[in-house]
């Protein structure tokens, strides 16, 4: 295919296009897509892990926002009754269009890197749609995403994305499967929303409000971080030490932070 059609590839799409078919077998193998789902690419880039989705016989819809990649796509795949392509920018696609049930959409995609965090909360907010996701992200961002309390991993990225999800780092993947090669490593992560979430939260704004705002400055005191959301009374009315620092905070603890917020807030 890639001698009928030469694309260069952009950075500004963050493209770095797969070519290791060893690679893309496990990746193809890790998400095992079957008929009768619904599947979503993001970034489908030339087709590399789109050509296996397709012949899953899965009903595939991908999002491309690189309009030079938009003909050969529908050269390699357009008469697929089973392939949907909608042109534009993930990050302001509105998932609720592809009229799927609850917990029945299957998200996939070889991320672009320099937006890879927005998706995850634009997609973060449709989580009800969803029945998992698998990425390949740079190894940083899955190691933030399945971080444990008292890293320099742990932050916002892995308290939102576990308060939704179950997250596991399945494999890595070096810079020499890509074309060009990225300078990181990358790996590729399954996220599966709970069915049901282990620690609600009374509202989820509140909670990523204290979040941001307590790892704004992680190396201080939750006394000194959330100075601006609540005081240390609040903050020992919930069982907390006003004198930790966000990164030794479990999950559940900023739960009842963000409870407490909530109450203040209203
Ligand atoms: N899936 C292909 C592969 O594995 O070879 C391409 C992966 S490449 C890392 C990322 C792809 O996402 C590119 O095709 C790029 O044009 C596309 N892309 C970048 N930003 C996008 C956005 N905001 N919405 C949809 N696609 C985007």
């Amino acid at each position: 295919m890639a001698n009928l059609y030469l694309h260069r590839a952009r950075k500004r799409f963050g493209q770095n296009f797969l070519h290791d078919a060893g690679v893309i077998d496990r990746i193809l193998q890790a998400i095992f897509p079957r008929e009768g789902e619904r599947l979503l690419e993001i970034g489908p880039g030339q087709g590399a892990l789109t050509a296996g989705l397709v012949s899953s016989g899965a009903q595939l819809d991908v999002i491309e926002l690189d309009k030079d990649l938009i003909p050969l796509l529908k050269l390699r795949f357009g008469l697929k009754p089973n392939f949907q392509l909608h042109e534009g920018d993930a990050l302001q696609f509105d998932f609720n269009r592809l009229d799927v049930g609850p917990r029945r959409l299957r998200v996939v995609g070889n991320l672009p890197y320099n937006i890879s965090t927005p998706l995850i909360f634009h997609l973060l907010d449709h989580v009800g749609l969803i029945q998992d996701m698998h990425f390949m992200l740079q190894k940083e961002v899955v190691e933030r995403m399945s971080a444990k309390p008292g890293g320099g991993h742990w932050g916002r990225l892995s308290i939102m994305v576990q308060y939704h999800c179950k997250v596991e780092h399945l494999f890595n993947v070096g810079p020499g499967a890509f074309n060009p090669p990225p300078k990181v490593d990358s790996a590729i992560v399954r996220l599966t929303p709970h069915n049901e979430l282990p620690h609600p939260a009374q509202d989820i704004c509140a909670l990523d409000r204290v979040v941001r705002e307590a790892f704004n400055q992680r190396r201080k005191t939750l006394r000194n971080t959330l100075k601006n959301l609540m005081n240390s009374a609040d903050i020992e009315s919930v069982g907390i030490d006003p004198g930790l620092r966000p990164e030794q905070l479990q999950l559940a603890d900023f739960v009842r932070l963000a409870d407490r917020f909530a109450v203040l807030n209203k």
